[in-house]
């Protein structure tokens, strides 16, 4: 009988991720190397500090704070540190030493991508992140692979649990967004300084990832267009489901013409409004979901958890066994096409509805002048509700608009938002928010 190959495995990084995957490579080490014809060997797990707690308990030998050895001598190199240095250049390191590299860093591959993917290319390595984007839900590969015969057009994603969670709070609960934000903190899907997660930063290191598989083009963080949730108030969430819909932070790639007939694709992080009978809106909590539209597979939706040190370790280990069999069998690293060449359209561009709210005053022909405002600039609306309100104190009335409009381009949608907001009848501009899905 031949003998059973071993692969020598680095690990950068034993925290919330990485204790994860250590535990899953020691214990089930017999089943993985049924799976991949070889022996995965943990070679070495690198720290910043020797005497730090770990939520798993392993064997204090393995433990290293000379990542830069550890990654020279592996086949397999797992990064679970996150930031971009020193994970960048130990990942360049491990691949100009001929290592498969598995990472988790989002920040990192929507950053320097480029470079990565050149260097994997260059050394005949191949470079596996999924989960980079929703934890553990498998998404890149069946977008890489699964898909790589149809054409995608457009994607649609919840891929930030936290923003969910405090979106899905408010709905459920009338909660102001202060409020959701201390109890997702409470709870820790909130970390201490949550920007990265309310302003969208995080998302939109996703959506430039997802764009490039999907659109066969490279993508960077500065292509996507990102607005954060902060701004969402109660209000808006009330008046959003009193209209049947719910508000959900959208990553979103999609096909687009531009009015000058080119072709591109728009990549966008935005609140957004969802028909509450859209797939997207039973995705409740903290968990994420990818819906994608193809030209030949139809609407197809991924839904799991996004996040947690167990669940993004399913995502390492399934990299991993893939890296591990390619070694084993040879051949070329799994490598992206970058053939799309489709640029990245400017957020004017895209063609979204939009729901506005606006404070009117309460006198005759008002209604007349915003629908015409409306017309003039080649918005049509869907759907108009007018609410009266009389102030206690002063006994004066005042109306409350809500105004659905149909897809339009983005430059004419907020070309109209700024006229209406000129008007002499209108008190505020209480919300804008665009529509997907209907
Ligand atoms: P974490 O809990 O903060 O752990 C980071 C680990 O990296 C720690 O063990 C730390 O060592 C080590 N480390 C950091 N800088 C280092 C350095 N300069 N030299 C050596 N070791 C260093 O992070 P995590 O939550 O596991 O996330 C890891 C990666 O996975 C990140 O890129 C993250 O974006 C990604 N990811 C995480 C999740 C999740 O649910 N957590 C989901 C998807 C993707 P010490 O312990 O000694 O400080």
């Amino acid at each position: 009988m031949s003998e059973v190959r071993t692969l020598k495995v680095a690990l950068l990084g034993c925290g919330n991720v990485g204790a994860q995957v250590a535990r899953i490579l020691i214990d089930d080490a017999d089943a993985l190397a049924a799976r991949t014809g070889a022996r995965l060997e943990l070679q070495g797990i690198a720290v910043r500090n020797l005497d730090a707690k770990r939520d798993v308990e392993l064997p204090q030998e393995l433990f290293t704070t000379d990542a830069e050895v550890l990654v020279k001598d592996a086949d397999l190199v797992i990064e679970l540190m996150g930031g971009i240095e020193p994970a960048r250049t130990l990942i360049l390191t491990a691949m100009r030493h001929g290592a498969c590299v598995v990472s988790g860093n989002k920040a990192l591959l929507a950053q320097d991508g480029p470079t990565l993917y050149e260097e994997a290319d260059k050394a005949g390595v191949q470079l596996s992140y999924e989960a980079a984007v929703a934890g553990a839900i498998p998404i890149l590969r069946p977008i890489r692979d699964s898909l790589s015969g149809d054409r995608i057009t457009r994607v649609l994603g919840i891929v930030n649990g936290t923003t969910n969670f405090i979106l899905d709070q408010m709905d459920s609960t009338g909660a102001q967004f202060a409020d959701a934000l201390a109890e997702a903190q409470r709870l820790g899907y909130a970390e201490a300084d949550p920007t990265a997660d309310i302003e969208g930063y995080d998302a939109a290191a996703k959506a430039a990832i997802l764009a490039s598989l999907s659109f066969h083009t490279r993508f960077a963080l500065e292509d996507v267009s990102c607005e954060g949730i902060t701004s969402v108030t109660a209000a808006d969430i009330a008046a959003a489901k009193e209209a049947g819909f719910v508000i959900k932070l959208l990553a979103i790639a999609e096909k687009l013409v531009d009015e000058d007939g080119k072709t591109g694709v728009s990549v966008r992080v935005h609140p957004t409004l969802l028909p509450r009978e859209h797939p997207l809106a039973a995705v409740r909590g903290a968990f994420n979901a990818v819906f994608i539209e193809a030209e030949n597979a139809g609407e197809l939706m991924f839904y799991g958890q996004g996040a947690g040190g167990t669940p993004t370790a399913s995502a390492v280990l399934g990299d991993l066994v893939s890296a591990a069999r390619r070694i084993v069998l040879g051949g070329p690293g799994r490598t992206e096409t970058t053939t799309g060449h489709v640029p990245s359209l400017p957020i004017d561009a895209a063609v979204t509805s939009y729901y506005i709210g606006l404070d009117v005053a309460d006198q005759p022909g008002v209604l007349a002048r915003i629908a015409q405002l409306f017309a003039e600039h080649g918005v049509s609306i869907e759907i108009m509700r007018q609410t009266i309100h009389r102030d206690a104190d002063s006994n004066v009335e005042s109306a409350e608009l809500r105004i659905v409009t149909h897809r339009a381009r983005e430059a004419a949608l907020a070309a109209t938002v700024e006229a209406v907001r000129r008007l002499d009848v209108i008190n505020s501009v209480t919300s804008v928010l665009r529509v997907e899905g209907v």
